[in-house]
């Protein structure tokens, strides 16, 4: 077993035994009936994508890990298609709401291509470029992300049927992208387990970079190491965000706490800020935002390894004064049993950091707990305004980047939000 950096700054066990055997799927047809109790066949006529094991009466036929299965309401009438999942509590993953569409190798394709087709019209293919090629079910794909550094596509698979296809999706994947390597990274620690999906990282297709991947975002390049770097090897999906907060850096003493490889503060740098601080308690991502930093030729950005709490409050203690502060902090909330303690965390930093802001300032703070809704974020920004005695101008409330679309029918997809605020 070793450890690998995920999700945020959190590491998670990959665990290295051989992957288990699993079964060949077959042509895409249904080989069981999965029958919902009375009365539970509604989410699926909207089209959720996830079946729970207590929504299911009964399950007609013997389906096997990976197989093809229809659901049916407790009346039989059909409602959609999926694949089933004996060891997951999300018994089936729905892919189909139309009995005539078999879940075969023509449905991946139609539906990669159709996720690529979105980011060409979203312009993220220039070919020194990153993007978030297939966002799981926002993309009609539950349990598959592919990112794209450059010429590199990264994979993370998350449901253990797509695991089952992996081979034929990563062909699929090869022939419409050229690519000089895939790579599988290691899903989310909670998310593997609860599937019973224990896949080594490992390269799929072609070979693995020797060194970092350069890639090019907002006029700017960053290194990125893609098989032990956090998430895929960059937070793809604060790329705008990145650019809205930059708008306001022009002139301003910037502090971008919690940076990882330094995202938000280059692009700060670059839109003209006085001095940027870029604080992560990672030493492995202060070394990545540094390296960034020199290869971008901005010499307005420093570095420091310390704890966003314990430094805010040093800094707040100091009399220290900011321009700008952004707080992009790792998922505090990993389920709803944590989103009091995830607030109440998100208050402290918020507050500290309304604290060394001159007035005037700007703040730009981030959740990425799907956990905790926008609202609750909001709510908790009120408590910092009223707390601090300050007032908190909400001037945007934005989300991921658009090559991170949510599924209007899995909300669930929904999990980042940025507020960009001015304090008057
Ligand atoms: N803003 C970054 C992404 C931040 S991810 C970007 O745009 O790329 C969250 C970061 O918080 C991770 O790099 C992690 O190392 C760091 N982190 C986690 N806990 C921390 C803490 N207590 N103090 C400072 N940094 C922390």
């Amino acid at each position: 077993m070793r450890r690998v950096s995920t999700d945020r700054g959190k590491t998670a066990e990959v665990i290295m035994d051989p992957c288990p055997a699993l079964p060949t799927p077959a042509g895409g047809l249904p080989v069981a009936t999965v029958v919902l109790k009375p009365k539970r066949a509604r989410p699926f006529f909207g089209r959720h994508p996830w079946v729970l094991d207590s929504a299911i009466e009964r399950v007609d036929g013997d389906p096997a890990a990976g197989d093809v299965v229809d659901l049916a309401t407790h009346e039989g009438r059909f409602v959609g298609r999926g694949l089933f999942n004996p060891h997951s509590r999300l018994r089936v993953r729905l892919y189909a709401f139309d009995a005539a569409v078999p879940l075969d190798d023509g449905l991946w394709r139609a539906r990669l291509e159709a996720a690529l087709a979105l980011r060409h019209r979203l312009g993220l293919d220039a070919p020194d470029g990153a993007a978030r090629l297939v966002n799981s079910e926002g993309d009609d794909l539950s349990g598959l992300v592919v990112d794209r550094y450059g010429e590199w596509l990264c994979v993370q698979v998350t449901a253990l049927a797509m695991a089952a296809r992996l081979e034929s999706l990563c062909d699929i994947l090869a022939s419409l992208v050229p690519a000089r390597g895939i790579l599988l990274r290691g899903a989310e620690r909670g998310l593997a387990g609860l599937e019973g999906l224990h896949l080594p990282d490992r390269v799929v297709r072609g070979q693995a970079p020797e060194g970092p991947v350069f890639v090019r975002e907002g006029g700017l390049r960053y290194g990125i190491d893609l098989t032990e770097g956090q998430k895929t090897g960059f937070y793809l999906d604060q790329r705008d965000n990145r650019t809205a907060a930059a708008r306001h850096a022009g002139g301003r003493r910037v502090l971008d706490m919690f940076c990882y490889s330094g995202g938000f503060g280059l692009t700060a740098a670059a839109a003209g800020a006085q001095s940027v601080l870029a604080v992560d308690s990672s030493s492995r991502a202060t070394a990545l935002a540094a390296a960034n930093a020199e290869l971008n030729g901005l010499s307005t950005v420093t570095v420091e390894t310390a704890d966003a709490f314990e430094h805010l409050a040093t800094l707040a203690g100091s009399g220290a004064r900011y321009g700008m502060v952004i707080l992009d902090p790792p998922k505090f909330a990993r389920s709803r049993a944590t989103v009091a303690d995830a607030l109440r965390a998100y208050h402290r930093i918020n507050r500290l950091a309304v604290e060394i802001l001159d007035p005037g300032a700007m703040l730009v703070t981030c959740s990425c707990s799907g956990a905790v809704g926008r609202e609750e974020f909001l709510t908790m920004l009120a408590g910092v305004a009223q707390q601090a005695r300050r007032t908190i101008q909400l001037l945007e409330v934005r989300g991921a980047a658009a090559d991170h679309p949510v599924s209007a029918s899995c909300l669930d997809g929904e999990y980042l939000t940025c507020v960009i605020a001015r304090i008057p």
